[in-house]
């Protein structure tokens, strides 16, 4: 650890994040307590990984910082009901997402420091990562400053995480938002997986194959972003053929033309003017009734056939399985939470 701060810490929400951040925090030498509704879906896990559980408004009362790790629109009651009310005062309030704060939805009380961490990864491999030594890129921000002390305890937190054995960039509640938000839109969630749909049901529709089509598009994608991940764009072109790069310059602007672009620059205005928050919110809170649609339709589109019957002939898969740790299985998480 960098810093010499060491606030006794409440970690509320036990899932993808909350979960990592706690093991990596508590092998960093901070006090952790987590805090759970009683009888929640995951308060067995974390007594399991030997913490102190307490209800949500106990486990804040004598923590120096709290950080919020239930899922975001869960956040706004979370604070208003519960922590509001509990938090010592002049302590911390941190998030690993700027979305309440930044939208409005959580008024942070005058008192309190309010700073964000936000690991660049799933809560799956900032563990991972931690334990082989290394660690998961993490961005802070600072939304308010009360005790001048709020940077120095934004980053002793990341680095009781494990990044800054990675990198540490400085950003805002607002930066850090929108381009999260449009990073898993756009490109990493919502562009990546209508991309390979899209490949797919072409291949399919021209009567290839599916099992042919299921590795052209999206076995093979993992062997081309781990290239990216290692060295970007310039990697993959070294290591892929003269005519594979040819077909890359001359199709790839096809597909992903300006009109795409445009489209993309329409993503992010949704989310900087607050239309897609406002509409996210108004779905939560009618039970989700098209995302869960609209996640049937993901989980039924014949890909997922093909995939389930090839994968299971991969036996090197299942040992290497992540937890999940996608907004889906957050949402089941949600669901039965
Ligand atoms: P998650 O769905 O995996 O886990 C949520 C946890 O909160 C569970 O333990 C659940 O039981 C608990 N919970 C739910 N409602 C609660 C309540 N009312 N009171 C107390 N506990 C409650 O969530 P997550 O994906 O880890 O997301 C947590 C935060 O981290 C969010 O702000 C999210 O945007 C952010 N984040 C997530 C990722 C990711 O990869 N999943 C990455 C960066 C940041
Ligand atoms: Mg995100």
């Amino acid at each position: 650890m960098t810093s010499s701060i060491s606030p006794k810490i409440a970690i509320v929400g036990y899932g993808s994040q909350g979960r990592a951040h706690a093991l990596n925090l508590r092998d960093s030498g901070f006090d952790v307590t987590v805090g759970l509704r009683p009888g929640g879906p995951t308060e067995a896990k974390a007594q399991a990984d030997g913490f102190v559980v307490k209800a949500p408004a106990d486990a804040v009362k004598d923590a120096d910082l709290v950080a919020v790790l239930t899922p975001d629109m869960v956040q706004k009651k979370l604070y208003d009901d519960v922590l509001a009310a509990n938090m010592k005062p002049g302590s911390v309030l941190l998030f690993a997402h700027g979305l309440n704060v930044h939208f409005g939805m959580i008024s942070p009380r005058e008192d309190l420091d309010v700073v964000l961490v936000a690991p660049k990864g799933p809560g799956a491999l900032v563990r991972r990562e931690y334990e082989i030594g290394r660690g998961v890129p993490c961005i802070y921000a600072v939304h308010q400053d009360k005790s001048g002390k709020a940077e120095e305890f934004a980053l002793a937190y990341a680095g009781g995480l494990g990044g800054a054995r990675a990198n540490i960039i400085s950003t805002t509640f607002k930066e850090e938002t929108e381009t999260d938000l449009f990073g898993e839109q756009a490109v990493l969630c919502g562009g990546a997986s209508s991309l390979v749909q899209a490949g797919f049901e072409t291949l399919v529709e021209a009567g290839y194959q599916p099992e042919i089509a299921y590795y052209e598009v999206l076995h093979e994608l993992k062997l081309i972003v781990d290239l990216f991940y290692e060295g970007g764009i310039t990697r993959m072109l070294e290591f892929i053929s003269e005519t594979a790069q040819y077909g890359d310059f001359v199709s790839g602007p096809r597909v992903i033309d300006a009109s795409v672009k445009a489209r993309m620059k329409d993503v992010l205005t949704d989310i900087q003017n607050g239309t897609f928050t406002r509409n996210w919110q108004a779905e939560y809170d009618a039970g989700l009734p098209n995302y869960r649609k609209f996640q049937q339709a993901d989980k039924d589109h014949p890909i997922e056939k093909v995939g389930k019957e090839l994968r299971a002939k991969m036996v090197w898969l299942q040992a290497n399985a992540a937890q999940p740790d996608t907004d889906d299985a957050n949402a089941k998480r949600t669901a039965a939470a």
